[in-house]
């Protein structure tokens, strides 16, 4: 099991995978150059291939088609290189001054299309939707074990975010502690009364310079203090905290929302590396008022350097204003076409 350890200095947690390491050449970036797992490796998410991955915990399939067995259309597993295990008690340790914990928690792969090579932002809208249905039934699960105190869902596409299959997949992260990244939400919310997200979205909407979309249920903007060059946040416009608080219907909105949003930025940056991440509140610790889920969108443009990785503080070489405007040129060019 992994170690979850305690870094003092930069008062965060680093998740180190004792049980197993990685030889030099395993890395995906060496002296040889750069490898990602692509088309001609064998791939255990294919359909046809389930007998390579771990055990389903959930899958959408076809009338009489039997768990892992071919036949889904959505198919959910445990990381098979999990650093976590949902097993036991959490036990926290301390060895003179350093303090760590065991890796209680769950890794999950969602295997989004049992076909090779189809790639998330070339999804029909239908297929968005069961994506997003089956993330929010695993989020719904895992916030049920009272051990799990943040549910963190991304995926990584191309080798600059981090991906290390090609066959397009999401992942959930399940932590036994809370992850300190967006502390600004409580903090606003404990020194105002107000979520913070929403007064975001207020205050985006006047001015509107920010916006890329607006749709039924959701805003799309690059938010005011981007990290990254064409940052963009997908914000539901209803207060809501979970992720899993997503309706039905808002989740038709939201398919049809990351269906234009992604065709246009894939079109503006010439097909990128990207992130998707979705920041949620903490599940089974004491309430805490303000927080209200989101996802994130990153495009992967530039290498973090050592200013970055030193102080934190990202250089973005393209405003947020910028970013907004080239890719709401290319949504209303595309959406014309259609
Ligand atoms: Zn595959
Ligand atoms: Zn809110």
């Amino acid at each position: 099991m992994a170690e979850l350890r305690k870094d003092l200095v930069r008062d965060n947690w680093v998740v180190i995978a004792n049980d197993r390491a990685l030889k030099p050449s395993d890395f995906p970036i060496n002296r040889n150059g750069v490898n990602i797992s692509g088309n001609n490796t064998f791939c255990p998410f294919c359909e046809g291939n389930e007998a390579y991955t771990t055990n389903e915990l959930s899958a959408f399939r076809k009338d009489n088609s039997k768990p892992d067995g071919p036949g889904w259309t959505v198919r959910t597993v445990p990381n098979k290189f999990s650093a976590f295990q949902l097993q036991g008690e959490l036990d926290m340790v301390s060895t003179g001054i350093y303090k760590s914990c065991n890796g209680i928690g769950q890794h999950e792969v969602v295997i989004e299309t049992p076909e090779h090579g189809v790639e998330f932002h070339d999804f029909s809208v239908d297929r968005i939707i069961l994506v997003y249905r089956m993330l929010k039934q695993r989020y719904r699960e895992l916030a049920g074990d009272s051990r799990i105190k943040y549910i963190q869902i991304y995926k990584n596409r191309g080798l600059f975010a981090g991906a290390s299959l090609q066959h397009s997949h999401s992942q959930i992260l399940a932590f036994p502690v809370v992850p300190d990244q967006n502390k600004g939400i409580p903090k606003y919310f404990n020194k105002t009364g107000q979520c913070l997200i929403c007064d975001i979205l207020e205050q985006e909407k006047e001015k509107a310079e920010r916006v890329i979309y607006e749709s039924n249920y959701f805003l799309v903007l690059c938010p005011y203090a981007s990290r990254f060059s064409y940052e963009s946040w997908i914000v539901p416009k209803r207060h809501t905290e979970h992720f899993s608080d997503i309706s039905d219907e808002e989740i038709e909105d939201l398919a049809d929302v990351i269906k234009g949003f992604f065709t246009a930025m894939l079109a503006s940056l010439d097909d990128p590396s990207y992130n998707i991440m979705i920041n949620t509140a903490p599940v089974n610790v004491p309430y805490q008022g303000g927080y209200h889920w989101y996802m994130e969108i990153t495009p992967r443009l530039l290498i973090a350097n050592a200013a970055e990785l030193s102080s934190g503080y990202y250089m973005n070489p393209v405003s947020p204003e910028i970013s907004a405007q080239i890719i709401r040129e290319k949504m209303k060019k595309i959406g014309s076409r259609e």
